[in-house]
């Protein structure tokens, strides 16, 4: 069974995802973190970020001891994935990867932004996770301020909106719900509540499969 779980940053699905997964004892790619490691490897190459050849090679060359930086999480590192995540070279050379991880044996959840899109068309399952632009800068706001940091909302926010209008007007694999997928808005939902919807989504998926 694989389960695709898009949606934009701070929307709850790297969380719903975690979730369905350990659910149901399947392994979990968080496949932002593909174009995260890839941005820090430029950035500590002290390329520029616009140089395709470069995030090209960056994104081909990507080892496992490139997912161990602390910096990866970080705001500043979402920005930057999501420009080189606009080249088609960069999306190419990280497409293999994604699509072995889903062809596990007994099946795969990935989240993303073009999984049910590009990676995984055929997926079994496929969730577009949303929430309005301003709970999901709330959302991330708490997060900073629980774990100890300053958090400026209005920054916040206005770096979300930025990256979504990136990610959705990109034209290689733009952010978009595939035709196919259920919709999940969890603005008013706590994530127990958003696993929850999530879950019966997958349980509803699997009694038609
Ligand atoms: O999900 P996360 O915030 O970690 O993703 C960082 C950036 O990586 C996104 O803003 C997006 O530009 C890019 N991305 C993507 N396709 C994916 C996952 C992430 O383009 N499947």
């Amino acid at each position: 069974m694989i389960i695709a779980i898009d949606g934009p940053a701070a929307s709850g699905k790297g969380t719903i995802a975690r979730r369905i997964a350990a659910h149901y004892g399947l392994p979990h790619l968080d496949t932002g973190l593909l174009y995260r490691a890839t941005a820090a490897a430029l950035i500590a190459d002290d390329r520029n970020l616009y140089d395709e050849a470069a995030a090209v090679a960056a994104a081909r060359g990507l080892g496992l001891s490139d997912f161990d930086d602390a910096t990866l999480r970080t705001r500043q590192m979402g920005e930057a994935a999501s420009v080189i995540a606009a080249m088609p070279g960069v999306r190419a050379a990280l497409i293999d990867a994604q699509r072995a991880f889903a062809s596990w044996p007994g099946g795969a959840v990935l989240d993303g932004r073009d999984i049910g899109t590009v990676v995984c068309p055929e997926a079994d399952v496929k969730i577009f996770v949303t929430a309005s632009a301003a709970t999901r800068a709330q959302r991330r706001a708490l997060e900073l301020i629980r774990s100890g940091e300053k958090a400026d909302y209005e920054a916040i926010l206005a770096d979300i909106i930025r990256r979504d209008a990136r990610d959705s007007g990109r034209a290689a694999a733009p952010l978009r719900p595939a035709d196919d997928a259920v919709q999940l808005d969890t603005t008013h939902l706590g994530i127990d509540a958003a696993f929850a919807e999530a879950l019966s989504i997958v349980e509803a998926a699997r009694i038609r499969a």
